[in-house]
């Protein structure tokens, strides 16, 4: 923890997002070349536009799964001391007994969890929910639903059938000649 760099914003240590595409596409990743170039791109499509109308949902400025992570930072949160330094700084006590320093204004903790994902971590729940701020307010604008959306505005148009593809002069894609 100590040695990650902290401007990713993310806790993901795998490649799970990879191995998730990979298993969604493995359908048409055995199909031959234009009906996987159809079958990917309508996957696309489908997935970004189902985010868009998801987004639209969200209640407040971050989506369900942060906002599951900040009430369980908060709930782990009371059991924190704080004690203020000032300019928005604050040494906070766990019941462990071990004591964390916060500063606010640079989102960042001593236990480094604020620093790498971008989500306060319960020693600044603790601080946030003292003075009745907003967790929200304080998660990196990675969360945020202007950039989930600016993930996904691109669009995917959609394809029509190949009867309906647009005539060119050029010789048909054939497939490469067989060597052994
Ligand atoms: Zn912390």
């Amino acid at each position: 923890m100590a040695y990650f760099k902290s401007d990713s914003k993310c806790d993901m240590l795998m490649n799970n997002l990879c191995e998730a595409f990979n298993r969604s596409i493995m359908d048409a990743r055995d199909k031959p070349i234009l009906t996987m170039l159809g079958r990917i791109p309508l996957y696309i499509m489908l997935l970004m536009a189902g985010r868009r109308v998801f987004c639209e949902k969200w209640h407040g400025q971050v989506g369900p799964r942060i906002r599951k992570i900040l009430v369980k930072n908060k709930g782990k949160a009371q059991w924190c001391i704080l004690k203020p330094a000032g300019q928005n700084r604050f040494e906070v006590m766990h019941h462990s007994g071990r004591n964390f320093a916060v500063d606010l204004n640079a989102h960042s903790c001593s236990c480094h969890a604020w620093d790498l994902n971008g989500m306060p971590c319960l020693h600044a729940c603790a601080i946030i929910s003292w003075f009745h701020g907003s967790l929200e307010d304080f998660c990196d604008a990675v969360y945020k639903k202007e950039a989930y959306l600016r993930a996904y505005e691109p669009m995917i148009m959609p394809m029509t059938s190949q009867g309906q593809w647009m005539k060119i002069n050029l010789p048909p894609l054939l497939p490469r000649k067989y060597h052994k």
